[in-house]
């Protein structure tokens, strides 16, 4: 099995460090302490993104939902995304058509395209404030991703219909100022406060009745027609359904081949002077395998992430920052000559990914009435949404044959 966080023995703090900009000014939506055994219809475990988007929409659609965290909603991984939420999967269009053919590729990248879609419209739709953004997205060429590679992807892309338009070397530099060999222009991703994002849907999921308490889960007996969960308390709660929303923290009984724990590391600048940022605020990551990728805060700030290696203790994660840092101030100033290069925020964390780039959703096997939502990487929060969707017609008793591209048990896509 690759290496993974120890669910029994893993805080917040152990998911990320340093700090990142995210929630100034904020607090957490209040929680309560379990006083009694209780029933509910369904039961996140877990408050970050994952389970507010699943939490909101749940009780949204009417279902009695109770989501617990056993520290502050939010403030694990979370609060340590970069939050770029675009529908560019991790896995480029042409490895998962390798993967998986054309057709099943295809459709994945286009419920990609209206996950993204479908965040818009819920957070214009409730209205609170967390900084979202319609963004661009600029995928650039880096190391042995050229332009003959990009011109490949962008071709399989035209075919699928997805949008986009692809930039050779003086393009880029002249409407962008980036120099780079050619990337892909797109419309159609986002950026966010990840922090207001996730505690704006947890507040709206309390207004309809959802219940947010403090409590660790700690054991799930599966039986038929109900889950009794246990927690660090005297109390029990049973539920209907489970959904399990814990992040890089997966129980032991939650198994997957294709899943790994890696760290990625970021850092926002100080606000830039005014017009020294380029033109659209587009979301730019690299063509390479591992990559960086760099966004603009409505602040004026730039955020670059990256450098990810595959350390997995949070002691040695954290240690690396400085080293890191100076490493993402390196890559800034290559990409973007003019920024300033000031660092007002460093941090790190703990980053999920699998073989195919595509998450884990959906029922844990062996376990009918648990499911769960994990395997994020670069673009998890996007995918979050796409499971809050899933998971909620999987509670609802109704399965559609694309939901298993996400299997918690499928085989790595390599062999
Ligand atoms: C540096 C970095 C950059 C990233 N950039 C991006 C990006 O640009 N775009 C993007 O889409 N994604 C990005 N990601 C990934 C994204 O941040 C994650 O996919 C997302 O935050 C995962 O959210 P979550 O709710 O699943 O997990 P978390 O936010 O970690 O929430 C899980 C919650 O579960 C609680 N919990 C755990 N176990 C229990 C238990 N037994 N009982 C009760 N509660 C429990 C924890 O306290 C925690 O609050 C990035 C991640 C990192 C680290």
């Amino acid at each position: 099995m690759p290496p993974m966080l120890d669910a029994s023995n893993t805080a917040q703090t152990d998911l990320h460090g340093g700090r990142s900009p995210w929630g100034r000014g904020f607090r957490p939506p209040r929680n309560l302490p379990l006083s009694q055994s209780i029933k509910t219809d369904v039961l996140v475990v877990g408050g970050g993104i994952t389970g507010s988007l699943a939490a909101q929409h749940l009780a949204a659609r009417g279902v009695d939902v109770t989501v617990v965290d056993r520290e502050q909603p939010g403030l694990g991984s979370t609060a340590a995304s970069t939050a770029m939420l675009q529908w560019e999967i991790d896995c480029t269009l042409g490895d998962l058509t390798e993967f998986y053919g054309f057709d099943r590729a295809a459709q994945l990248y286009r419920r990609s395209v209206a996950a993204v879609q479908g965040l818009a419209g819920l957070v214009d739709g409730l209205g609170f404030d967390c900084v979202f953004r319609p963004r661009s997205t600029l995928y650039i060429s880096a190391g042995e991703a050229g332009p003959s590679a990009l011109r490949s992807e962008h071709l399989l892309r035209e075919r699928a219909g997805l949008p986009g338009l692809l930039l050779d070397h003086a393009d880029l530099l002249s409407r962008f100022g980036i120099d780079r060999a050619a990337a892909i222009f797109s419309p159609g991703s986002a950026d966010v406060d990840p922090l207001l994002l996730s505690w704006g849907l947890l507040r709206d999921a309390q207004a309809r009745g959802a219940h947010l308490i403090d409590a660790l889960a700690t054991a799930y007996h599966d039986a038929p027609g109900a889950v009794t969960v246990e927690t660090d308390g005297p109390f029990v709660i049973e539920a209907r359904h489970v959904i399990l929303a814990t992040g890089y923290v997966m129980p032991d009984f939650v198994r997957s081949e294709i899943h790994r724990t890696a760290s990625s590391w970021a850092i926002a600048t100080v606000p830039q002077a005014p017009g020294t940022l380029w033109s659209g605020g587009e979301l730019i990551w690299e063509a390479s395998e591992v990559y960086n990728y760099v966004r603009t805060t409505a602040d004026g700030r730039i955020i670059i992430g990256g450098e990810d290696d595959d350390t997995v203790d949070p002691a040695a994660r954290d240690e690396k920052m400085p080293e890191k840092s100076e490493k993402l101030v390196e890559s800034l100033v290559k990409l973007w000559p003019a920024a300033n290069p000031a660092i007002d925020f460093s941090w790190s964390g703990a980053f999920g990914e699998t073989d195919d780039g595509l998450p884990l959703i959906g029922a844990v096997p062996g376990m009918p009435r648990i499911f769960a939502a994990y395997g994020y990487g670069g673009n998890g929060i996007t995918f979050s949404f796409m499971a809050s969707r899933i998971l909620a017609e999987l509670c609802a008793g109704h399965r559609e044959d694309w939901f298993d591209a996400f299997a918690i048990d499928r085989p790595s896509p390599a062999g």
